[in-house]
């Protein structure tokens, strides 16, 4: 004879489970905080880097610069950033200053200097962050290569040694 297992009293056909459910379950009200609301969900502390949500991060501001011979633009981004995201959009922003800031006069002689003081500034005060992980799902700004292993950096040399030239000239004649 084999028995069943015993899974509760059983009155006609009505199943009564012989426990009782833990009072959560039964009224919502205690529920509350619901267990797939917290972690991730968490927002980030306000100072915390925009890109990767690490900490410590400064508040930077990162430029980039470019001279179209009669017109310039400027390109800013004012943030929270941390070491590895900040010196990583210095980089790429300094580059495209290099290559693309010269091209007009008013570039030359402040837009673009303007522009690589600032971010040499932001630069020095990245460093000084510890380097951070980014916080749980997000993840950090590609570093790169540094700005002078970047050949774009290079094409700053045209137009610097074509200012050279003629201020040498100017200042000789
Ligand atoms: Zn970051």
């Amino acid at each position: 004879m084999t028995s069943t297992p015993d899974y509760g009293s059983q009155q006609g056909s009505q199943f009564r489970p012989e426990y009782e459910p833990p009072a959560w379950h039964v009224d919502p009200a205690q529920q509350q905080t619901p267990w797939h609301s917290v972690g991730p969900m968490l927002a980030p502390p306000r100072d915390a880097c925009q890109f990767c949500g690490g900490l410590p991060a400064a508040h930077v501001d990162v430029r980039a610069h470019r001279g179209l011979v009669i017109w310039m633009q400027w390109e800013t981004i004012s943030a929270y950033l941390c070491a590895t995201c900040g010196i990583a959009l210095i980089r790429k922003m300094t580059t495209k200053t290099l290559w693309q800031g010269w091209w007009g006069v008013g570039s030359l002689i402040i837009g673009t200097p303007v522009t690589l003081l600032n971010n040499l500034s932001s630069y020095l005060r990245l460093r000084q962050l510890p380097v951070v992980t980014a916080a749980l799902g997000r993840s950090q700004v590609d570093l790169g290569r540094p700005v002078l292993e970047r050949p774009a950096a290079y094409v700053a040399l045209i137009p610097l040694s074509w200012a050279t030239w003629l201020v040498t000239n100017l200042l000789t004649r």
